[in-house]
């Protein structure tokens, strides 16, 4: 999570107005999609399994609807500030318009912490939570998302109260849901399975095969889960993953230079993707320093957790073998990174390239809800690939064309898109 001093909207925007210079928008053009078009903060009341009352703080920021109704998650955390919602919510809007489906950008949050709260608890927040907001969300208008530390069970409780305050079944309301209520198949790999995606283009770009390829994970949580998953398939290594310890308050290294695996890792993992360390030991796993992730001598580093991870201070720490950052996260590097990172000529697949996956089979879910009809996990993972692909390739040949570093290609190939549509219905 963000530290005090580091505010992801400013960077947020400062990655966006070095793109808008290259496309020459216009003042009013910059003004509308440097900044959410709207914000809604409220407050949760929620009375605690002791009987006591705690009011927690809500956000979402609706930051583009330009190309389509806003779309983005909600993320459960107790350092969550405005500031990363506003940028997550931006990223959003490049991420959809970057893999091209016809959606804009949103994202929501709540400071509290699950880990610590019971089910109840936690139904009461995600139904206060909708409560405060059903009248700025819906299918058409914005369709919320599991995020980090929220996952499926929080959005049918969402739909529910949604569908409760309505009297209508609005079933493309929110996506994530389980399977069965509306959920698509292929969901939960969605976005770990789409960044694999682009890597797997990126390195036949690079004549590198991936077989020979090894990688070094931050996190082992859904997304970095089934990174880890489809890349071990397709032959890589990955030889260490870390993940936050919270009764430590500190982050993790696990490594095995013989090889982690999805399977051997996930049986010894919480709901929460906090690795249990005595468990791993006897697995014969070496346990880490929170940093070592990312000083592993390796071809791929896959920052899969949070953002600002990949700073002026981290970035000194990686080795010369790595060939290739696969941003998983949402805003893992900051532009300090950046510019280290291009003069080592590392290439770099950028978050909302790489972990577009997610919200591309979000898609697939509405789509599927306002059919009412369902296809099966490897029809929607073949058009999630077949997405990807193109969508690394829209990027790619933008930052051949330009000769342009990935983030910035991915950056125009987006916000033109977005600033077309906006162009294009009057809006500036
Ligand atoms: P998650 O909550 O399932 O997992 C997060 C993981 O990161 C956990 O293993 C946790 O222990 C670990 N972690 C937390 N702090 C850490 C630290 N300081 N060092 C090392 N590990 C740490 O979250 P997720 O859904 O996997 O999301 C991960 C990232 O991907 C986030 O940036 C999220 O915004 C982004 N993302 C998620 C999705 C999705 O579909 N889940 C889609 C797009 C982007």
């Amino acid at each position: 999570m963000a530290d005090q001093n580091f505010n992801p909207f400013k960077m947020a925007q400062q990655q966006f107005d070095g793109v808008a210079k290259q496309l020459d928008l216009d003042q009013a053009t910059c003004d509308f999609l440097r900044t959410p078009e709207r914000e809604f903060h409220f407050s949760i009341p929620v009375r605690m399994d002791d009987g006591s009352h705690k009011v927690f703080r809500g956000f979402r920021c609706q930051h583009s609807d330009a190309r389509g109704p806003a779309k983005g998650g909600i993320r459960f955390h107790p350092n969550e500030t405005v500031n990363t919602v506003r940028a997550l919510s931006m990223w959003m809007t490049w991420k959809t318009a970057c893999v091209d489906i016809p959606l804009g950008g949103a994202k929501g949050g709540v400071i509290c912490d699950p880990r610590i709260l019971s089910l109840r608890e936690q139904e009461a927040i995600c139904r206060g939570y909708i409560r405060q907001l059903w009248k700025a969300i819906g299918p058409i208008q914005d369709i919320p998302a599991p995020d980090v530390m929220t996952n499926g069970q929080m959005m049918l409780w969402m739909l529910d109260e949604y569908e409760k305050i309505t009297g209508m079944k609005y079933p493309g309301v929110i996506t994530g849901k389980p399977v069965g209520v509306g959920g698509s198949l292929g969901r939960t790999e969605a976005t770990g399975y789409g960044a694999i995606y682009a890597l797997r283009e990126a390195l036949k770009e690079l004549n590198i095969d991936i077989k020979k390829t090894t990688a070094s994970v931050q996190g082992f949580g859904n997304v970095a889960q089934f990174a880890i998953q489809h890349y071990t398939q397709l032959g890589g290594k990955v030889i260490a993953a870390s993940c936050w310890d919270n009764n430590q308050k500190k982050a993790v290294t696990f490594k095995k230079e013989a090889g982690i695996t999805y399977e051997e890792l996930i049986g010894i993992t919480d709901k929460f993707g906090t690795i249990d360390q005595a468990k791993a030991k006897d697995l014969g796993y070496e346990i880490l320093d929170g940093d070592a992730w990312i000083k592993q001598e390796v071809d791929i580093l896959m920052p899969a957790a949070l953002e600002n991870q990949v700073n002026a201070e981290t970035i000194k720490l990686i080795a010369p073998s790595v060939k290739v950052i696969n941003e998983c996260a949402n805003g893992p590097t900051t532009p300090e990174a950046d510019e280290v990172i291009k003069s080592k000529n590392i290439f770099l697949i950028p978050d909302f390239l790489c972990n577009a996956g997610g919200v591309t089979c979000s898609y697939f879910e509405q789509v599927q809800n306002n059919m009412n009809f369902y296809w099966e996990k490897d029809e929607v993972l073949q058009k999630l690939d077949q997405k990807m692909t193109a969508a690394y390739h829209g990027v790619s040949n933008m930052a051949k064309e330009r000769k342009v570093y990935m983030r910035d290609a991915a950056y125009l190939v987006a916000i033109k898109r977005v600033a077309d549509a906006a162009k294009l219905r009057g809006l500036v």
